[in-house]
């Protein structure tokens, strides 16, 4: 009896065991599975925190490249009221507006300029150029319209085909709103023709001019680049620093727009 007794204890101590045993081992996996299920989303979570990292050193970058394009486009529109270019490819502003003051009783340019203007003349007169005068200065659009019109019709009238008349006109007078005399930046001296070359003011001109912040704005040499043939009495405000380096840099206008856009 005791016996019996003694190997159901045994029997019952032996299957405890095995029972704390078979505990084990499912603990033990639970374990390791938790082990590496724990290193897998740790993983997981610093791959995506490295991802996050490069993308937002991606957007540092497109940042960095949007303010490296912004100053460049705020460089090509070049900013200045002194270099408005108006010709046949770049009409007058839609926007455009003026204030004038008067050179004498009837011809206008913009205030801005006037100083600069009397002075250049004053200058003239000084060394002994008496002979100097503004003969066409600001034009409003409806002037130049009839400017236009005018020059037109006296070449009919000579027997000239329209687009004849059309073409030849275009060689000194713009279309309106195509004029530099719209804009009250340019000025015409003395009777507006080629003789102007051969005076005393335009060899002054040629040489001080630059100083008042004017240049000639269409040099024979240049035509095939303004598309306006040599205006020897045409001369343009652009300011005394864009007037030296013009100079300097041989450029008309339209070059050193171009080339202010370009460096
Ligand atoms: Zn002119």
């Amino acid at each position: 009896m005791k016996n019996s007794v003694e190997n159901k204890r045994e029997r019952y101590k032996k299957k405890s065991k095995k029972n704390l045993e078979i505990i084990l081992i499912i603990l033990m996996l639970f374990l390791g599975i938790s082990i590496i299920l724990i290193s897998l989303i740790f993983f997981n979570h610093k791959e995506k925190e490295e991802k996050k990292v490069e993308t937002s050193s991606e957007t540092v970058e497109e940042n960095n490249v949007i303010e490296i394009v912004i100053p460049k486009e705020e460089k090509r529109k070049i900013n200045d009221w002194r270099l408005i270019l108006v010709n046949k490819e770049n009409p007058l502003p839609q926007d455009f507006t003026i204030e004038l003051a008067n050179v004498d009783k009837t011809r206008q340019v913009d205030k801005r300029i006037i100083a600069d203007l009397k002075e250049m003349m004053q200058s003239m007169k000084s060394v002994g150029i008496n002979n100097i005068w503004v003969q066409s200065a600001y034009r409003s659009i409806e002037y130049q319209e009839k400017l236009y019109n005018n020059r037109i019709n006296e070449y009919l009238k000579l027997g000239l085909k329209k687009e004849e008349a059309e073409s030849l006109t275009l060689k000194y007078i713009n279309k309106p709103g195509e004029s530099e005399h719209n804009l009250g930046l340019a000025v015409d001296f003395n009777r507006v023709n080629e003789d102007f070359k051969n005076t005393k003011a335009f060899e002054w001109l040629s040489k001080n001019a630059k100083d008042y912040g004017f240049v000639m704005r269409y040099p024979e040499e240049k035509a095939n680049i303004t598309g306006i043939e040599y205006e020897p009495w045409h001369w343009r405000y652009v300011g005394k620093e864009n007037a030296y380096k013009m100079n300097e840099l041989n450029m008309c206008l339209e070059e050193y727009i171009k080339y202010l856009e370009e460096n």
